[in-house]
């Protein structure tokens, strides 16, 4: 598996990481992981090379941690770096961030964590991180040996994370960068803050929560058109792994398919061409006249106190906007529970203030509603 290795060690983490947010689920309506089905991707990655196993105190509703301490027990620990995360938003009370942190290692099953993240500083959440001090407190468990490298990921502008940077000599830093994110979000000018400071990168959502998998009927005839072999995902973790200081590349893979095609692309991995690099930025431009609601499937908005599905309706929504299937697009709505439509939003805004992606969900719910009722009407 293809490494860059991380500065000032001999250790190295493979460029392709197991984010372990989207593992495969018992239901589509439940975030209980299914084990067998998640332990094999596990298995099969790990075979393939892949040491970075990324994982959250609220993935799946706080399963996954659990998850990759039953799957990964069978490997010795020293053979895979795991990375865990603070979530400002359960940060209530002094000794919340102790508990937290100390819940977390038990779930894991470890003594250490190879990577420790504060979760998603916005300049909102960076308050909260600050109120609590949280850094003082994890720079205290590194000292420990509990954290080998501490870092933070990150969903903000440039200006913010300049802030972010002076507050100490960060180890690490995990943004939301690809194609399209590398102007629409300013990853770009993330990435480079991040270069300057000689600060590891990893990255999250390099296929956009998925959506650059699919794409828009235009982009997909103009990567197919360059490289009919080629899936478009791949397109997607080539543009990320292919720069420089970018130490590891995540991806929530949730199935075999997808753990086979990633390790068979970083195992022989190459960087994208002049050529290719300009294709991409075509098909880019073709997307984005297409850009709807840039929702990645993280589920932080949830859950909603009414119910609403939020991540499932902008998914239906998006899939809808790019492929313009109307009765495809009402079947679907449709056959959800009233309770989880965007009809059943009332404005609370609880939802908002948690998203990476700053979506203005109460807004966004009033859309669907709105179009959902004049496809009805037609
Ligand atoms: S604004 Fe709507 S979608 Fe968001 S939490 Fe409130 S009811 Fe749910
Ligand atoms: S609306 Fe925002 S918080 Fe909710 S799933 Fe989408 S990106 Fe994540």
């Amino acid at each position: 598996m293809f490494s860059r290795g991380y500065r000032g060690t001999t250790a190295k983490p493979s460029l392709l990481g197991f984010g372990c947010m989207r593992l495969p689920r018992v239901s589509e309506e439940s975030q209980e992981i299914d084990f067998e089905k998640a332990e094999r991707l596990i298995d099969e990655a790990y075979a393939a090379g892949v040491n970075y196993y990324d994982t959250a105190y609220v993935y799946h509703d706080g399963k996954s941690e659990g998850f990759l301490k039953r799957a990964l027990a069978k490997y010795p620990r020293e053979s895979y770096f795991l990375a865990d995360k603070m979530p400002s938003w359960h940060l209530k009370m002094p000794g919340d961030v102790e508990r937290i942190f100390e819940e977390q290692l038990k779930r894991c099953g470890v003594d250490y964590f190879d990577f420790y993240l504060c979760h998603s500083i916005t300049a909102k959440s960076l308050e909260t991180f600050e109120k609590f001090d949280v850094f003082t407190y994890l720079e205290h468990q590194k000292e420990k040996g509990r954290i080998r490298r501490l870092g933070f990921s990150f969903h903000d502008t440039p200006e913010v994370l300049e802030k972010v940077l002076s507050l100490r000599d960060w180890d690490f830093a995990q943004i939301q960068l690809n194609y399209i994110d590398w102007l629409a979000q300013d990853a770009k000018g993330q990435y480079t803050l991040l270069q300057n400071a000689g600060i590891p990168v990893v990255v999250m959502e390099p296929v956009r929560g998925g959506a650059l998998a699919t794409l828009c009927p235009e982009a997909a005839a103009c990567f197919k058109q360059a490289e009919p072999d080629r899936s478009l995902a791949s397109w997607a973790l080539r543009f990320a792994g292919s720069l420089p200081g970018v130490m590891t590349v995540l991806s929530g893979m949730n199935t075999l398919e997808q753990v086979r095609e990633n390790t068979a692309l970083f195992t022989a991995f190459t960087p994208l061409s002049d050529e290719e690099q300009k294709t991409l930025e075509k098909a880019a431009e073709l997307y984005k006249a297409h850009l709807t609601i840039p929702c990645t499937g993280c589920r932080y908005c949830m859950d909603c106190p009414s119910g609403v599905e939020i991540p499932k309706m902008f998914a239906l929504y998006n899939d809808y906007t790019l492929s313009q299937r109307e009765g495809v697009y009402l079947k679907a709505y449709e056959a959800l529970p009233e309770t989880q439509r965007a009809a059943s939003c009332v404005q609370c805004g609880r939802c908002a203030e948690r998203c990476p992606q700053h979506i203005q969900i109460p807004e966004k719910m009033q859309e669907i509603k709105a179009c959902i009722e004049k496809l009805q009407a037609d």
